[in-house]
């Protein structure tokens, strides 16, 4: 008989989980994915729809075209998660899994920044994204912030990008010289673990005017006098503002009871809850490496590795090394890389940086397509 398993969200994680269980195990497994959108994106994309480079429905990638075997997605959204029970209610359904995997991701609490909601002033959604290119676009003078609103937030070097990319913008329309760019995060560099890539970020953005505002986030935004307020009171003018917004937990995470501090925990080496058969990997968990894609396709294959070695009654596979990396757009079509160990020296994640490059930037374009032709057979 086939062991079943419900997998709860398709983004990084949820679709690398599914293909890897239906390439491996074949018709030992029954996959059931469910996620309530109809399609999926690449985090990175957003920037490339905020800057005008790519239209939103160009990098939506639709869920009907998934023809991996043995998986099964619907699109639903889900309601309740009773992890003791390992059942899970949809607005269309009930389901039970021998196995439940938890790859529900963060979502945005845009309530929790006054003002931001009002003035659609984040590109973190594809929506925010759009909605702030067409006031990219026609901005020409004045003060742009790119802030974060709160910790942890999805791919830290995003602001960074954000800002650099912004700059190569307004120099390509000629409205540089009178834009003034700043961009304020919870950090005292741009990337902690890794000093080598925050001192490249902090040096082309002292080479291009932009301005780094350290260890603060925005607070709220007064829609008033144009400014955002700091988590400290201090005022920054603020014409054009590009936010990060706080993130949270998924409600029907939060409701099942499966989360501690904000986030679900597992044991860091084999993704488990407290939950006897039920896993978490992604953005949703707080299993101490940082909300990005690459991490949750990684976490995500450990689990796969264990359902298949528990399914076949093999040796226990090696436990998750919290490694990954992350890519930075640094404008100019180059990118640069950094790989980050979260694991081998506890409590001291290091990083290793790989200079921007129009090498670096073929691979990432090369590392998008092989996950869209993986996951979707595209
Ligand atoms: C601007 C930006 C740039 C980024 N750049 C990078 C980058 O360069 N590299 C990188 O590695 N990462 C990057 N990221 C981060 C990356 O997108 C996320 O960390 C990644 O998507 C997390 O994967 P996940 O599987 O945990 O969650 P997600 O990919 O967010 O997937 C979670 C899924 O769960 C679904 N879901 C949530 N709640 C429900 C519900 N109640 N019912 C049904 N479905 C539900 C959602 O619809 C979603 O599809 C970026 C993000 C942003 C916003």
């Amino acid at each position: 008989m086939s062991t079943s398993v419900l997998v709860l969200g398709a983004g990084f994680g949820g679709l690398e989980l599914s293909t890897r269980l239906s390439k491996e195990l074949g018709d030992e497994v029954d996959v059931t994915l469910i996620d309530r959108a109809d399609a999926f994106v690449f985090g990175f994309s957003k920037l490339d729809v905020l800057f005008g480079k790519r239209g939103s429905r160009a990098v939506r990638i639709p869920y009907e075209d998934i023809t991996t075997p043995h998986v099964r997605f619907r699109q639903e959204t889900i309601t309740t998660i009773d992890p003791d029970a390992r059942r899970v209610v949809t607005d269309l359904d009930t389901y039970h899994g021998d196995i439940v995997v938890v790859a529900l991701g963060a979502d945005y609490d845009l309530t929790a920044t006054p003002g931001l909601a009002d003035a659609g002033n984040e590109f973190y959604t594809l929506a925010g994204a759009e909605a702030l290119r067409d006031r990219v676009a026609s901005f020409h003078a004045g003060t742009a912030i790119v802030g974060v609103c709160g910790s942890p937030f999805k791919c830290p070097p995003a602001p960074s990008e954000a800002a650099l990319l912004l700059d190569e913008h307004l120099r390509g329309r000629g409205v540089r010289d009178d834009v003034r760019i700043q961009v304020v995060m919870p950090f005292g560099v741009p990337i902690p673990p890794s000093p080598d890539t925050s001192a490249a970020i902090l040096r082309t953005f002292a080479e291009r005017g932009i301005e780094f505002v350290p260890d603060h986030v925005v607070a709220s935004l007064d829609p008033a006098t144009n400014e955002a307020v700091l988590d400290d009171g201090t005022r920054l003018p603020s014409d054009l503002f590009l936010g990060v917004p706080v993130h949270r937990a998924p409600a029907v995470a939060e409701t099942s009871g499966m989360t501690d501090g904000g986030w679900i925990p597992v044991d860091p080496q084999t993704l488990a809850t407290r939950f006897p058969g039920v896993y978490a990997v992604g953005d949703v968990t707080s299993v101490g490496t940082p909300k990005a894609g690459m991490f949750a396709e990684g976490a995500a294959r450990v689990v796969a590795d264990q359902l298949i070695a528990r399914i076949r009654r093999a040796n226990e596979p090696p436990g998750y090394d919290g490694k990954g990396a992350c890519y930075i757009e640094f404008g100019g079509e180059e990118v640069a890389r950094v790989d980050v160990d979260f694991f081998s020296t506890p409590g001291h994640p290091t990083g290793t940086f790989v200079p921007p490059s129009t090498d670096t930037a073929a691979e990432k374009a090369g590392y998008a397509s092989s996950r869209r032709a993986r996951w979707f057979g595209a």
